[in-house]
Formats: structure tokens, C-alpha cells, sequence
């Protein structure tokens, strides 16, 4: 479900000629039917040809030769002039969904989605509620959208609860919440209504993994600190601060990119300050990538015990 109307409403008010637009690779097939809508409202469109993984990823470029840039299904996480959000929103049915985890899940949950499934939470958890459970609902990090969880951010997930209940479609983020929270997950499809369930498997696999990672790192002989160029996810000043950290002791440069291409580096290892997801989900494709609380359990100055997830806040 999209609807471009309140985008064109604002496009008018904003008194913008020139249109930039901008879909994640998910929903490019929309691409003609979105820029006919706009061109009958008498705008121009110049479609951004970039992959966009979330609303960090803007096209600036494509920015600065538009009067507003109109960015799809990604909510806001950083404050960039002349940029408009449109909603992708699935419809699905909130007593099927309720039916379906009723019996499955613990007495008290915290409850959480992505951007495409987060606008009926509040419908679920009153359902729920009426049927005898707890749920903890409450603002995402980033966003500030009630129960919104991001690849980055996991604070929409309330800690208090028994167990998570992750409304929304693939592996990615009930993972991450199991890793985030050491509680199980239960993540329900509403298109498929197929639940799953994550917990201790998966998190004793990714700490196994990190723990491996970190070991490899202390061989390494020549570290690349990478900075992204994207808005929502450049953390320069991190980046510094692990630079000092690493320069003492390893030969180590810092790299300013936009999109990850180590294989042009000399870097044994990479210490990753963009996209968390790029360390967690992508090391493979690069090698060694570690995040910067695991520089500091590499440094001896954190103790694995007190190991963090990497999130942006
Ligand atoms: S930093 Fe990564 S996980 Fe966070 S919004 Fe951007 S693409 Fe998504």
C-alpha cells in the first residue's frame, strides 16, 4: 500500500518543480507508477538509479539537482533538508495474527516490527492485552516510532518482558532481537502466518562467530577503519576514537567511503563504523570485520562479558 497523495500535497506546498525520487530495490518495480502520479501532478521526475538500504541512505547527489527529493518506505532517521518520507504500509489482518500467537507465546511480550508492518501494533497489542497478556510497546530508537526496530537500533524492545513478539517477515531482525535481548523470539508472518521461533541457537552461533572474529583480528598485521559518507550512518568521531585506540599498536589507516569496496584496501582487518548490519551480516564477503566494541575486547579495554551489540543511536 502506497500512497503518494500527502507526498504531493507537501511536493505543491513546498512549491517544487524538480522531483527526485527514491525506492529501495524491493520496490523499484513501482518506479513507473509512481512517476506517472507525478507527472500528471505536473512535476518532473528524476528516478535515483543507487540501491537505498534505509532512510540513512539518501541520494545526496541526486538532492542537489532536484527542489525535494521524495524517499519510499523508509521512516526518517536523519534531519536532511528538503526531503520528503512516503510510507510502504502491508494490510494484514490483526485478529489473524492474534489468533495465530495467542497460545504460543508467554504471559508478558515485548512487542515489535519493521516500517512495512509497525502502523497496526497498537490494534495487536489491544488485542492481546484483552486476551490476559502483558505487552511492553514502546518507542523505537532513531525513529521514535512505537515499536519500530531497525538493523541499527534495538531499543524499541523492552527488556522487562518474557520474550519478544516480532511482527514482520524474514530472519534479520528476530535474530537481532534474540541476540539483543538473550530471550526468545517468536516472529510471525502475517502474510505467510507462519511462526517461528529464535533464541538460544542462534545467539550461541553469532557469539561463537564474534568470538572467532576477534581471535583472527589479533593476528592481523594492518587494520582499516572505515567511516561512511551516508548520512544516517556516518559516525566520523567514533571512527576516530577507534583509530587512536588501534594506531598505538597496529599500523592502521581510516577510510572515507560510500559504498564498502575493502577488496581495493590492503586491510587484514576491517573495524566497522557504518552500517552495524555491514559487520554482523556482511563479514564474510570482507574477511575479518570488527565492530568497535570488539576493538575494545581485541584492546583488553572491555571484558568480553560486557560484550554490546553495535547499534546507532
Ligand atoms: S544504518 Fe543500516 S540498519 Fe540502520 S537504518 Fe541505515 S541501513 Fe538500516
Amino acid at each position: 500500500m502506497l500512497d503518494v497523495s500527502s507526498a504531493i500535497e507537501e511536493l505543491r506546498n513546498l512549491n517544487a518543480k524538480k522531483v527526485g525520487l527514491q525506492l529501495p530495490d524491493g520496490l523499484k518495480r513501482l518506479t513507473h507508477e509512481i512517476v506517472k502520479k507525478l507527472e500528471k501532478n505536473g512535476f518532473f521526475v528524476i528516478v535515483s538509479g543507487k540501491p537505498s538500504y534505509g532512510s540513512c541512505d539518501l541520494d545526496l547527489n541526486l538532492l542537489e539537482e532536484v527542489d525535494v527529493l521524495v524517499h519510499v518506505a523508509h521512516p526518517p532517521v536523519v534531519d536532511v533538508d528538503r526531503v520528503i518520507y512516503v510510507d510502504y504500509r502491508i494490510d494484514y489482518s490483526v485478529s489473524e495474527v492474534v489468533k495465530n500467537v495467542l497460545d504460543k507465546i508467554p504471559d508478558s511480550v515485548s512487542l515489535v516490527s519493521t516500517s512495512t508492518y509497525v502502523h497496526k501494533l497498537k490494534d495487536i497489542a489491544y488485542e492481546l492485552e484483552k486476551n490476559g497478556k502483558d505487552v511492553y510497546l514502546r518507542k523505537g530508537g532513531r525513529t521514535g516510532i512505537e515499536g519500530l526496530v531497525l538493523g541499527c537500533n534495538f531499543r524499541a524492545i523492552d527488556r522487562k518482558a518474557e520474550a519478544v513478539l516480532f511482527v514482520g517477515d524474514g530472519t534479520f531482525h528476530p535474530r537481532g532481537a534474540a541476540i539483543y535481548t538473550d530471550k526468545e523470539v517468536y516472529a510471525i508472518s502475517p502474510l505467510e502466518n507462519r511462526i517461528r521461533k529464535f533464541g538460544y541457537d542462534d545467539v550461541n552461533r553469532f557469539f561463537k562467530t564474534r568470538f572467532s572474529l576477534i581471535g583472527k583480528a589479533m593476528e592481523c598485521e594492518n587494520f582499516c577503519v572505515v567511516v561512511s559518507s551516508k548520512p544516517g550512518q556516518k559516525r566520523l568521531e567514533l571512527a576516530r576514537s577507534i583509530y587512536n585506540k588501534l594506531k598505538s599498536m597496529y599500523s592502521t589507516s581510516l577510510i572515507y567511503f560510500d559504498d564498502v569496496n575493502p577488496e581495493n584496501f590492503p586491510c587484514s582487518c576491517i573495524v566497522n563504523t557504518a552500517c552495524p548490519r555491514i559487520a554482523y551480516d556482511d563479514w564474510k564477503r570482507f574477511g575479518i570485520v570488527l565492530t568497535p566494541q570488539e576493538v575494545e575486547i581485541l584492546l583488553k579495554q572491555r571484558k568480553w562479558e560486557d560484550y554490546e551489540l553495535d547499534e546507532i543511536n
